[in-house]
């Protein structure tokens, strides 16, 4: 059975079933291929679960505290099933939510593992051996396959209760003390998760700062709140190897500052990044690598990689022509509405339209509490560059809703450039700094000035006037 397609996409993450959608505008037939739940790593395993469960952790936080507001309740407790469980509806509501709009939009939906053939020519292979093989043509391919927890080459990373993110989200028991190998996002959301439950965490990071890739006063900041809450954070730490200890516990090894120190816990999780996932992906015709060569035996494609991930160039194309990737497959900030950006303008490119995102400015958030979130240069980044910038900083503590709400903690830092005075970066770690982000971004996209923000009136009390209050200081 052969179906014919304009566009065959692999992968029904948040790039593969935006990306449908967007070739639905332009009347393209679409075809979808998932082998796994439709909504990705992001609904299923990333950013919508560990929301929830991080959702469930601050509400018993706050109950905890909300004497402080004059509120009392007799006994506050949490169960982890229930948490589980709640977390699995929403996520079952928002598969639906997608299956309706794939309906809506007649993007037919394909069950099972996409292989592509040739640049045409796409094979749906069922997970189960009975169902049959489906041939489909197709004009043109996006590959949005994602990315799977990369593992460590640690010794022992195989023992039982080592785990990855994929396999913590859906463990319906707490850890009594759980170790946790690198200080990554994924890292910091799990340590405030299981901190918040009543889990002894511990971290351990290879490099000399948690959360390296933000502005360095919010690592320090981060790593004191969670030292506050019980959390021990090793940084310049190398994990070596992690051995069973004989009675279900594990030790943890690691070397810091050339000593070796071992930390004992229930469990272990190694959150030391993703990789591109692309196993199976490709037929024989096809050879992956970094460089095309001489070597190369004749009528085979060229699929440029770099270290797994698949190049493409700004318009989504790979290195065959009509083969387009986009999202975490093709490597860069492995982020959810990073991906959809991306394959959203590689379905422009083959509409023959103007790319929809500006994706140079790429919005980053780590939900801990305080949220953390940023956008553009760090402080860091532009002394790096030799650029003259102007720093600003804003205290949320005097930011009236933060007070009343007794979420003081946390700042509004923007960087502009002194000349020009437009924005080039914001960095913020405060309630709803995930929310307020995209004003930053709004700027730095649209080339706004200190003043330009400024001259926006924002409403009182909320949160945003901290926005208002950083570039105006
Ligand atoms: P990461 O690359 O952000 O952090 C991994 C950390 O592990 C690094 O700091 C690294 O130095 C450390 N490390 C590696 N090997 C180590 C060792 N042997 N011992 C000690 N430390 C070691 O990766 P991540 O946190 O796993 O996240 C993966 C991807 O998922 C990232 O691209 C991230 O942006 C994305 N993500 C985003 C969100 C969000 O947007 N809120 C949430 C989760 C994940």
């Amino acid at each position: 059975m052969e179906q014919r397609f304009d566009l065959v996409i692999i992968g029904g993450g948040p790039a593969g079933y935006e990306a449908a959608l967007e070739a639905a505008k332009y009347k393209m037939k679409t075809a979808l291929i998932e082998k796994d739940e439709i909504g990705g790593t992001c609904l299923n395993r990333g950013c919508i679960p560990t929301k929830t469960l991080l959702h469930s952790c601050e509400l018993y936080a706050q109950m905890k505290k909300s004497s402080v507001f004059g509120v009392h309740g007799d006994e506050i407790r949490y169960s982890m099933e229930e948490i589980q469980g709640r977390k699995d509806e929403v996520l079952e509501t928002l598969r639906d939510g997608i299956r309706a709009l794939m309906k809506k939009n007649r993007i037919t939906v394909y069950d099972g593992r996409g292989r592509i053939l040739d640049a045409n020519h796409v094979e749906v292979c069922a997970e189960e051996a009975m169902a049959p093989e489906v041939f489909l043509e197709t004009r043109r391919i996006l590959i949005a396959s994602g990315s799977v927890p990369a593992v460590p080459p640690i010794p022992g990373i195989r023992l039982p209760n080592v785990l990855t993110s994929d396999e913590l989200l859906d463990k319906k028991d707490v850890f009594p003390a759980l170790t946790i190998i690198g200080g990554g996002v994924i890292g910091m959301e799990f340590a405030a998760i299981y901190s918040a439950l009543g889990c002894k965490v511990t971290v351990i990071e290879f490099l000399d700062r948690i959360l390296a890739n933000m502005d360095r006063e919010i690592s320090q900041n981060l790593k004191m709140i969670l030292k506050k809450r019980g959390v021990d954070i090793f940084t310049g730490a190398r994990v070596e190897e992690i051995v069973a200890d004989g009675s279900g516990r594990l030790i943890c090894r690691y070397r810091e500052k050339d000593v070796l120190q071992e930390v004992v816990s229930d469990g272990i999780l190694a959150a030391v990044g993703r990789r591109a996932y692309t196993e199976g992906l490709f037929s024989d015709a096809f050879v992956c690598k970094e460089e095309a060569d001489v070597n190369m035996p004749a009528g085979k494609l060229f699929i440029k990689t770099d270290r797994g991930r698949i190049c493409v160039d700004n318009f989504g194309r790979t290195s065959v022509p009509d083969i387009y990737a986009a999202g975490d497959v093709t490597g860069g900030a492995m982020l959810a509405h990073a991906a959809t950006a991306q394959a959203v303008n590689a379905v422009c490119h083959m509409a023959e339209k103007e790319p929809v995102f500006s994706v140079k400015c790429i919005p980053g958030c780590v939900y801990t509490d305080p949220e953390i979130a940023g956008v553009g240069m760090t402080q860091d980044e532009a002394k790096k560059e030799g650029l003259h910038v102007i720093v600003k900083k804003y205290p949320m503590s005097a930011n009236g809703k933060s007070v009343l709400s007794a979420q003081e903690r946390g700042f509004v830092k923007v960087i502009a450039d002194e000349e020009s005075r437009r924005v080039l970066g914001a960095q913020m770690m405060c309630a709803r700094a995930s929310d307020m982000i995209s004003q930053f971004t709004a700027a730095i996209v649209n080339g706004l000035t200190l003043e330009q923000m400024a001259s926006v009136i924002y409403p009182h009390p909320t949160f945003c006037e901290g926005i208002g209050e950083s570039v105006r200081v």
